[in-house]
């Protein structure tokens, strides 16, 4: 039986990145990805955001690997050409309520380490983004946007120069610990074959929680429920142009961030993503509550017309967190919590993993002693 040192479920940002990082001339590298292309489910429909580190709960794994992962990505992408923009993002205020907590996510962020924030006034605002309304805003420099088709590609394209393994329509279906070692068993269109792995990194994403399922041996009550919570984005038609991001006050327990406006490289206004839990992975976007979707905007561009609003794409979040409970952290899942050497199941990995990917790749690397 072929043997290799690592093997990576999933060809997604947080695979890649892991495989990029993982690579050595003496470490023989494998990343299975069930799909023809690279990162066709989480990392490819999203906001494309490098965010702060401004929300999450101080000294988490969301918090930490935010704040180092940001500089690492700027970094990345100056290095390697990775087209991004530095745009920075408001958080807009309209009531005294929302005032208040404006003062709380400043805060939240100074404790997180983003010492950056600057508080404006609403005609800060006005001079900076004419058409918002806001009684007042926090302005976060750090905040960007990146290509994230192009930083996938890069990964890609750097781990298989230093010689990773990247196998396309090759599907992970069952393992099994032997003396140490993964046997697994994975199936490239009709073909199955077995290999063995000393190391296994399940980078499955939305698939995180049936990976380690079916590794036998691995004990049930350590895989955390998932839950599907679903973003959708709307485009907006014509000519409309904004130089920040601007972001309303987060939901409740930070589900999600609140309907945002997001600029992509290209200059393309998109509002979006709202929550909702769903039962099954479904990505059509559904005009059912475009009415509460754009009320929810208009709190801030007032210009805003409801048929301006162009269905666009939607994503899905895999939250530990269930409807209306306290917020989740990340899971880096080592031995040290399921007692099986060689095995890190990454378990939901939801916003802001995009930003922290590197983060994630290097903590990763710490476990495995690479
Ligand atoms: C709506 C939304 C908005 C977001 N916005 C942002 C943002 O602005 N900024 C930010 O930092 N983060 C954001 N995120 C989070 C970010 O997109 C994710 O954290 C990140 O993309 C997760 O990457 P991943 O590699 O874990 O998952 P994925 O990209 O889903 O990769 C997992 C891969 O594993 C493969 N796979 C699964 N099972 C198997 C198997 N059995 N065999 C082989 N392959 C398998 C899948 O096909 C998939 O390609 C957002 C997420 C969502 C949903």
């Amino acid at each position: 039986m072929e043997s290799v040192d690592i093997t990576i479920i999933g060809a997604g940002v947080i695979g890649l990145a892991l495989a990029a990082r993982l690579v050595q001339p003496n470490k023989t590298v494998v990343i299975l990805e069930q799909h023809k292309h690279i990162g066709e489910e989480i990392s490819s429909r999203n906001s494309e955001v490098i965010h702060a580190g401004i929300y999450y709960p101080t000294q988490s794994l969301k918090a930490t690997l935010c704040v180092e992962g940001k500089e690492l990505l700027y970094d990345f992408c100056q290095q390697y050409q990775v087209p991004h923009r530095r745009c920075g993002k408001l958080i807009v205020a309209n009531t005294t309520d929302d005032e208040e907590r404006l003062a709380l996510v400043q805060q939240q962020a100074i404790n997180n380490g983003v010492n950056d924030l600057q508080l404006l006034s609403s005609q800060q605002v006005k001079k900076l983004e004419p058409a918002i309304q806001a009684t007042s805003a926090l302005l976060s420099p750090s905040t960007g946007i990146i290509d994230s088709h192009q930083l996938l590609l890069t990964l890609s394209r750097l781990a298989e120069e230093r010689g990773a393994l990247l196998l396309r329509n090759t599907q992970f279906k069952q393992g099994e610990i032997s003396s140490n070692r993964f046997i697994l068993n994975v199936q490239t269109g009709k073909e199955a074959y077995q290999f063995s792995s000393q190391v296994l990194i399940n980078a499955g994403g939305l698939h995180a929680q049936t990976i380690a399922n079916t590794i036998e041996g691995f004990p049930k009550s350590d895989i955390p429920s998932l839950y599907y919570c679903k973003g959708s984005y709307f485009k907006l038609a014509g000519s409309f142009k904004l130089n920040h991001l601007i972001y309303p006050l987060p939901e409740a327990n930070t589900t999600g961030l609140g309907i945002h406006a997001t600029i992509d490289l290209a200059g393309q206004v998109r509002f979006g993503p709202d929550t909702e839990y769903i039962d099954r992975v479904n990505y059509d976007v559904s005009t059912h509550h475009l009415t509460t979707y754009c009320q929810a905007i208009q709190r801030y561009y007032p210009g805003l017309k409801k048929e301006q609003l162009v269905p666009d794409y939607a994503g899905i979040r895999p939250k530990l967190q269930a409807p209306n409970s306290p917020p989740a952290d990340f899971m880096i899942q080592t031995a040290a919590e399921h007692q099986i050497p060689g095995l890190i199941n990454l378990f939901g990995i939801e916003s802001p993993g995009l930003t922290a990917s590197l983060a994630i790749a290097n903590k990763v690397a710490d476990y495995i002693g690479v």
